[in-house]
């Protein structure tokens, strides 16, 4: 047989194997789907069962045997991680009998310490990261249709783990999941064709991991079909770091010579014996005139011309990203697989292709029994006592808040994120990621969400837009040194033409700050009138400030992947560094002219 023959056949048999991969996928999804009221009950009385001579369910007099919804929504409180910080605390240092969980614990994740004050630490077992694992590579073969031909540019991050007093290890769970063998070997699509080495992936200084991943991602350049990122903010955080650097990586082209900056020894001796064998002087005067010059519209299609669509999450805060994302990458399809955390992975969007702005996760119901707190706008204000409803009791577009119990000793536990339900896949939930409820803007009776806020943000950039200038980021931050309080919101402006957005007449932003009361809330309005909030203000920053604020983050002990800009910034060094980095501020001209 001749190779042509050779290759015919393995395709065929390939293709076979691809066809076996999606069918079985499919028959996965539709049993579990259909299924999902009975899958849910016998989740909890596994749970229930096996951790039944655990601390936790003790104290709660679940012990014995209960395994039935009734006596386990009786008998056990709704908490949020703050509430079980003792006995992770005691699990931390040392102690290692069974408290919460009866199976032996392997690993604490680190929670992303963006959106909460503090980082949280989530047990995990053995059998947990199979289960995760086993899901993914059922589901990714439905999601994905037909495999990607061809390489991903992923640009993955990983970050230096601790050993708790205990003796465990600590570490943010994207690492967990970046360093299991199974996650480069199992997967039907595998992580195997990134076009990043491992030895990039795994080194913990930041700067060396991305520089090397993008000369790799440049040598490979007509291979790129897809490119990958965890969060959106990562992309536009590396398409920085390729405007900052382009020209060091296109002289490590031309010459053939690694940057000397790059002195992580596997990752030299990799780069240098796979990559860097030869200069390659053209393709680094492609890359040069790619990268030369302030516009930088469709820039990943332009480098990357094979590639066909960008994966990232951009749900939730993540959304402000898209239009920017439209722009850097000239109109790649943007779409979001899942929506997971430390705690659980919770669902998948089945329709990969739908378009950023309409994206649905169905639940998994095998993962974890679920509860959805239903909230109104005045469970916000209020605080009100939890009444968490079951997944047979959900109703289409209420909005709720995620509790969860885990096989790994988490029990009707809050995740804080607010979710909406949008519809059912078979008999299980659809839902939309809205935003983390915790995150607030509040001067006086009025609270502002995150999503408030973005909606705010959202008629600024409508005014903008007239200007060919759009917000490439934003914070805020209750301010109480005026007398009344006003909320100031700090953005970054890229715009076409001006600097910083530098000589944009002040009225126009004068013009977004009213614009950005008028959409905002009935009590915050009708605080303004009261003048028990003042004049909203908007502080432009210099550009890179966000830069910053996440390279500040990463060195306080978020890791890059995780990264969520905060919407709301407390903390007072982040609040000195904005201020530092202030090149105009803006004033509201008026009352909102929507008063209640
Ligand atoms: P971490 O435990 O650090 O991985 O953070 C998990 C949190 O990230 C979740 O509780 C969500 O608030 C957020 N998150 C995860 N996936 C998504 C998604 N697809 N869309 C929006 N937010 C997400």
């Amino acid at each position: 047989m001749d190779a042509a023959a050779v290759m015919a056949v393995d395709e065929e048999s390939g293709g076979k194997v691809q066809a076996r991969a999606y069918e079985a996928s499919v028959k996965f999804i539709e049993e579990l789907t259909r299924k999902c009221h009975e899958v849910q009950t016998m989740v909890l009385a596994e749970i229930l069962s096996q951790n039944a001579e655990t601390e936790y369910l003790k104290r709660h007099e679940m012990s014995h045997g209960h395994v039935d919804q009734e006596t386990f929504k009786t008998n056990v409180p709704v908490v949020t991680y703050e509430d079980i910080k003792s006995d992770i605390l005691r699990l931390y240092n040392g102690d290692f009998s069974p408290i919460l969980c009866a199976q032996p614990i392997v690993e604490l994740l680190f929670s992303s310490g963006t959106s909460s004050a503090q980082r949280k630490m989530i047990p995990i077992t053995d059998d947990d990261l199979q289960r995760r694992h086993k899901l993914l590579t059922s589901v990714s073969p439905f999601i994905k249709k037909s495999p990607d031909k061809g390489k991903m540019l992923g640009l993955l991050l990983t970050r230096d783990e601790t050993i708790t007093p205990g003796g465990l290890i600590a570490r943010p769970g994207l690492n967990t999941l970046f360093k299991n063998p199974q996650f480069y070997n199992d997967n039907p699509y595998p992580y195997n064709t990134n076009t990043s080495p491992i030895e990039a992936i795994h080194c913990p200084d930041h700067f060396q991991s991305i520089y090397t991943q993008l000369l790799c991602g440049f040598y490979q350049r007509h291979d790129v079909t897809r490119v990958k990122v965890i969060f959106g903010s990562n992309l536009i955080w590396a398409i920085r770091f390729l405007k900052a650097n382009y020209s060091n990586l296109c002289h490590d082209i031309s010459s053939g010579n690694l940057n000397p900056k790059i002195t992580n020894l596997s990752l030299r001796t990799r780069m240098t014996e796979t990559f860097m064998q030869h200069p390659q002087p053209k393709l680094a005067k492609f890359i040069e005139s790619a990268c030369l010059g302030k516009n930088w519209e469709g820039i990943l299609q332009k480098i990357w011309p094979n590639a066909k669509y960008i994966e990232a999450i951009l749900t939730g805060s993540m959304t402000q990203y898209i239009p920017i994302l439209n722009y850097y990458s000239g109109g790649l399809s943007l779409v979001t697989l899942n929506y997971a955390s430390s705690e659980c992975d919770f669902g998948y969007n089945l329709d990969p292709m739908c378009g950023p702005y309409d994206i649905s996760y169905t639940i998994m119901p095998n993962m974890a029994y679920y509860e959805f707190i239903p909230l109104s706008p005045e469970d916000d204000v209020s605080g009100s006592q939890p009444k968490p409803v079951d997944m047979a009791n959900v109703v289409v577009g209420q909005e709720y808040e995620l509790v969860i119990t885990t096989y790994t000793g988490l029990y009707r536990y809050r995740m804080g994120d607010v979710i909406r339900l949008t519809g059912f896949y078979n008999s299980t939930p659809q839902f939309k990621f809205i935003r983390r409820r915790d995150v607030v803007l509040s001067i006086d009776v009025e609270k502002t969400t995150e999503s408030d806020l973005h909606k705010a943000i959202q008629t600024a950039s409508i005014v903008l837009q007239q200007f060919n200038t759009t917000i490439l980021d934003y914070t805020s931050n209750s301010c109480t040194k005026t007398n009344p309080g006003h909320y100031v919101i700090y953005i970054e402006l890229i715009t076409k033409t001006l600097a910083n957005g530098i000589g944009l007449g002040v009225n126009i932003l004068e013009e977004c700050c009213l614009a950005m009361e008028e959409s905002l809330g009935f009590y915050y309005r009708s605080c303004r009138k009261s003048y028990c909030i003042g004049p909203l203000e908007i502080r432009v920053l210099s550009n890179g400030t966000f830069e910053k604020m996440m390279d500040f983050a990463i060195s306080n002990g978020a890791t890059f992947n995780q990264f969520k800009m905060p919407r709301c910034v407390k903390s007072l060094s982040m609040l000195e560094l904005l201020d530092s980095r202030v090149i105009s501020s803006h004033f509201s001209p008026s009352m909102p002219h929507t008063l209640p």
